[in-house]
């Protein structure tokens, strides 16, 4: 079976990201992130953000989201998010969980995006002690249909909910991506406009099992520490962690992986836009292709091996990730011609 395109996560660890880790394998060190790389790492996101922001390591995106949620919120609040967004669809109720109830309400979003004004809508339309009053507003960057937010849709959205009392969750799986996609600074796309805290994503960069929590306002940080050991989130051995996003962040990698995966993206969706019968359905902003395949097509390329999946976002859907190479996006695209 060729993965390649079917996630940004079929790829394995990048190799900058495992020379960290072989490097950080020498000798004994505090376990529990009370070793000197965690710190040096640390000071690598503060630097990177350009402010004194709070980090966490956890292993997964959906204990980062649901752990940060859970920050934002009581159990007798909610959280607005948008109708794809993955915390509603992909996380098995882990938001609700760890908040200990606090209900999601989904709101309406366009190519993947919030709807200002059904977010708006859903902020007001309730203001009695029956329902579960709204406390946090989830942005997904990039969005679960591969486009992007600007960092004025950011600050817009971040200025509703400010206005309304909510805070502001960043789910940033695909942030790098994102990030390479504009000329946008990473404090741009985040604290400047208002976001409190962020979700960003290691994993699908190029990294091994590591999204770290970007807290930009502190009160919210309160004992995180602990949610995190509590959720059986605290790597012992926090310094192959740690060393990952130290090597990832310095070294501009980040950036060249990110914008490796967008670009050949972009050279999928003009090669298959061209055959006939295919229709590239959104703008491909960063790392993904949604793509309307004709059935002959889409069970050709199956037929070759190809892997990839066609229940998120009304059609085919094709990432591309640091692994991926122009030649898979030059076979992928001859083989569907065969079809076309
Ligand atoms: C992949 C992804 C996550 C993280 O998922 P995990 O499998 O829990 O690591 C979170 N948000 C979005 C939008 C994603 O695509």
């Amino acid at each position: 079976m060729k993965y390649h395109f079917a996630s940004d996560n079929t790829s394995g660890v990048c190799p900058e990201a495992w020379q960290a880790m072989a490097e950080a394998n020498v000798g004994y060190h505090p376990s529990y992130g009370a070793d000197a790389i965690t710190a040096e790492a640390c000071e690598s996101f503060r630097r990177f953000f350009d402010t004194d922001c709070e980090v966490f390591f956890v292993f997964n995106g959906t204990a980062a989201n649901s752990l940060a949620l859970a920050s934002l919120c009581q159990s007798y609040h909610s959280v607005i998010c948008s109708d794809l967004a993955h915390v509603e669809t992909d996380e098995c109720g882990a938001p609700e969980f760890f908040s200990n109830g606090s209900k999601l309400l989904t709101a309406k979003s366009s190519l993947g995006k919030l709807d200002p004004t059904d977010v708006e809508r859903l902020i007001t339309h309730r203001t009695d002690l029956h329902y579960p009053r709204p406390k946090a507003l989830s942005l997904s960057q990039s969005t679960e249909l591969g486009t992007v937010y600007r960092p004025g849709e950011i600050a817009g959205l971040c200025k509703l909910a400010k206005s309304h009392g909510l805070h502001v969750h960043m789910d940033g799986a695909r942030f790098f991506n994102a990030l390479a996609a504009q000329t946008a600074t990473p404090a741009d796309l985040t604290w400047k406009a208002g976001v409190d805290v962020l979700c960003c994503g290691g994993t699908k960069l190029g990294m091994a099992v590591t999204e770290a929590v970007v807290f930009f306002n502190h009160d919210l940080a309160r004992d995180f520490e602990y949610r995190c050991k509590q959720a059986g989130q605290l790597c012992s051995k926090m310094r192959f962690i740690s060393a990952q996003w130290l090597r990832i962040l310095n070294d501009d990698t980040w950036r060249q992986h990110a914008a490796r995966a967008n670009g050949l993206a972009r050279k999928l969706a003009d090669g298959l836009g061209q055959l006939p019968g295919a229709q590239i359905l959104y703008p491909v902003d960063a790392n993904a292709v949604f793509a309307r395949l004709p059935e002959t097509m889409k069970s050709g390329l199956k037929e070759r091996g190809w892997m990839f999946y066609s229940f998120i976002g009304g059609g085919s859907r094709l990432m591309c990730s640091w692994a991926t190479t122009e030649a898979d996006v030059d076979t992928f695209i001859a083989d569907a011609q065969a079809w076309a």
